[in-house]
């Protein structure tokens, strides 16, 4: 964040689709931003049921204290709605090892974006994800390397032709991706799916324009004291 000149102070909602340490491993240090270190009730905190109140053998992976700390605390199960003005979210349904695992949908003045957490490709997975400008997919494994409860790139592509955005966008790499090059893999799921796909890479920016989705480099804005 301090790279890109972000305040995590300026922090005013917090999501975590799941309890994978992956995932959720920031989320205390961000809620200590949000609320100006406990000192103001204030953000939002919203979380599949593993991180807020423990699913399992999953979580919490929050403490009471963190938990005391935001305005609002919010479990979000699939097709759960929050209003967080100007933007809309919707959880969405996955299937993970971590069962209260969800995704999201936000929708921005831009339009939608969906953002698609660590899960395997289900038929409900593929319908939640519908009609949206920008989908984030998480692809932790490359071509040919599949494993239980999270995207190949081979998945990908079969869940972006099916959902057809205007963008992909890959993320999440595990260390196969990053050795078969997340580009090489961008690139195979464009071919198969007919949707422009990019592979995600430190402090890229995406920018939902009326007529197109730009995506750019984000420049620092803050010089160094
Ligand atoms: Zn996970």
């Amino acid at each position: 964040m301090r790279s890109v000149g972000i305040d995590p102070l300026t922090t005013d909602a917090i999501l975590i689709s799941h309890c994978h340490p992956d995932h959720y491993l920031d989320a205390e240090i961000l809620i200590e931003a949000m609320t100006e270190g406990g000192t103001r009730k204030q953000g939002v905190l919203a979380g599949s049921l593993s991180v807020i109140e423990g699913n399992g053998d999953f979580g919490p992976a929050i403490s009471n204290f963190h938990l005391s700390k935001p305005k609002v605390v919010k479990i979000m199960e699939p097709f759960s709605k929050m209003s967080l003005k100007p933007l809309e979210i919707t959880a969405t349904p996955s299937a993970h090892s971590d069962t209260s695992s969800v995704g999201f949908r936000i929708l921005t003045t831009g339009g939608m974006v969906s953002y698609v957490s660590d899960t395997q490709l289900v038929e409900q997975v593929i319908k939640a994800h519908r009609h949206c400008r920008l989908l984030i997919a998480s692809v932790t494994r490359p071509l040919g390397n599949r494993i239980p409860h999270h995207l190949s790139t081979e998945d990908a592509g079969y869940l972006i032709e099916k959902t057809k955005p205007e963008l992909a966008v890959i993320t999440h790499f595990g260390m196969r991706v990053i050795q078969e090059n997340p580009e090489t893999q961008a690139k195979w799921i464009e071919e198969r799916s007919g949707v422009k796909t990019v592979a995600a890479r430190d402090f890229m920016m995406l920018d939902l324009g009326k007529d197109d989705i730009t995506v750019s480099d984000r420049i620092r804005q803050v010089p160094d004291k």
